[in-house]
């Protein structure tokens, strides 16, 4: 380490509460301080490269270097930094960003509200389909659905969409009506000898039971992410989200798809709804909306919630909602023109194509013995290990051996991510078929090595 990373790391553990990070083994161990982006590669102080395999969290599309991206914020910071857009103020990046997202989405989604992070978009849909229920006169319509193992953001409210237990302990979550459904991932939650239409008429059936018994008028709203992300890489069995939807048609509940993820390309389709097979009434998307470049997140919903809030809001005299950042002109700047890339440059194809290429090469390391389970659609793809394939016992303490992995893909030169014991991989839309086979000819590596340390 040079004098300025060391400056750096230690100014680093005696100030900052990092995310998503053990604090006190922090202290010991410090930082990994990346300095610059080059594609889907960074570059930390060392001057050591990095395939970056998770695209940052799950969102750069268009690499860590793109100079458009970097031009467009500065035009826009350069005519107007900052304006809001309360009490009938407007700009045009927010508006024509807008108009993208409903060109974008599915038919029937035609409205938009903004905000700044995936946490914050969807605390804002729960208020959204409180108030428009408040509105109807159904004030008891107010739970949600959500899955276990779901990642719906850590607000107080979003967080207690999410469905994993780190994200709960101690911070006194679930503080909203939400119930959790089991996680549609066959591997683990599957019983003996069932196969996946069983294991998909079972989940349906616990859906329904569950609105039964806590009574229709009683739910407001189902959220899932199309494919789950942040909770191992999940792809649901074949007909689930058509059965999900059936649902909420038969009982009157709105029905989220959580695309903060999924959104523009990443699981082989533009939407994951649309790869899924469902039409939501409300999807929400962040994350490679901007390449994350800027902080920001859309909530695109139907004419139909549209309507009941504004009716509301006349009647109330205003709408009490919204964020001083709620549609940044130069976020919304960022996304139109990191939009216009992912348009221009074939993104969401050379995703769907470069997804089959890594699908296919991580399915290779299925046979190894540390390797419970390969799964993923598109671009998005996790590893599962376990101490027993055949029982598929998983290690004990979870994320013992994954996080070997993690440590190893560093020192061979590339990022993932170790959900517990699962190895995810979500690399940058712009990836080449080197770039792919370099992910997983790394993966190999880094679970070898971990074998071998496991032994
Ligand atoms: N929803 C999903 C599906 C996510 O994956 C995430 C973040 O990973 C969020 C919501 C929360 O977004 P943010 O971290 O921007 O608050």
């Amino acid at each position: 380490m040079n004098e300025l990373s060391n400056s750096v790391a230690h100014a680093d553990i005696t100030t900052i509460l990092h995310p998503y990070t053990d604090a006190r083994m922090h202290e010991q161990k410090g930082p990994l301080v990346i300095e610059k982006g080059d594609g889907v590669h960074v570059i930390d102080q060392s001057g050591k490269r990095y395939i970056e395999a998770m695209s940052g969290l799950w969102s750069v599309a268009v690499g860590f270097s793109q100079t458009r991206l970097r031009d467009a914020a500065a035009a826009q910071m350069e005519k107007l930094p900052y304006y809001h857009t309360f009490a009938s103020k407007s700009h045009e990046p927010s508006v024509r960003l807008a108009e993208k997202l409903v060109e974008m989405t599915p038919e029937n989604l035609t409205r938009v509200f903004y905000t700044s992070s995936g946490s914050e978009a969807n605390d804002t849909v729960i208020k959204l389909v409180w108030y428009m229920n408040n509105a109807l006169g159904r004030p008891q319509k107010k739970k949600f659905l959500a899955r276990n193992k779901a990642y719906h953001g850590i607000t107080i409210a979003s967080g207690s969409l999410t469905g994993l237990p780190g994200n709960h302990r101690d911070f006194d979550l679930p503080a909203i009506p939400v119930v959790h459904l089991t996680c549609p991932h066959l591997y683990r939650f599957g019983q003996e000898g069932e196969t996946e239409a069983q294991f998909c008429a079972r989940l349906l059936k616990e859906a329904e039971d569950t609105i039964l018994a806590e009574g229709p008028e009683t739910i407001a709203a189902f959220i899932g992410e199309p494919v789950m992300g942040a909770g191992g890489v999940m792809v649901p069995p074949e007909g689930y989200w058509q059965g999900i939807e059936a649902l909420c048609r038969k009982y009157d509940i709105l029905l989220v798809s959580d695309e903060v993820i999924n959104g523009f390309g990443r699981t082989g389709a533009r939407w994951g709804c649309e790869k899924m097979g469902f039409t939501p009434d409300i999807l929400v998307t962040s994350k490679q909306l901007t390449s994350s470049y800027m902080p920001l997140a859309a909530i695109v919903f139907s004419e139909d919630i549209y309507n009941v809030i504004a009716d509301n809001t006349h009647k109330l005299g205003g709408f009490g909602h919204g964020f001083t950042a709620s549609g940044h002109p130069v976020a919304c700047a960022v996304g139109l023109e990191n939009l216009a890339i992912i348009e221009e440059q074939g993104l969401m194809e050379n995703a769907a194509k470069m997804g089959e290429r890594l699908q296919a090469g991580l399915a290779k390391l299925a046979d190894h013995p540390l390797v419970g389970e390969v799964r993923g659609t598109g671009l998005i793809a996790a590893v599962e290990l376990v101490a027993d394939k055949a029982t598929k016992r998983p290690f004990d303490p979870v994320g013992k051996v994954g996080g070997k992995v993690f440590e190893y893909g560093h020192e061979e030169g590339v990022i993932f991510r170790n959900l517990g014991d699962s190895i995810a991989v979500c690399p940058p839309l712009i990836v080449t078929e080197h770039d792919v086979d370099e992910i997983v000819r790394l993966m190999g590596i880094a679970i070898d090595r971990a074998a071998d340390w496991a032994r």
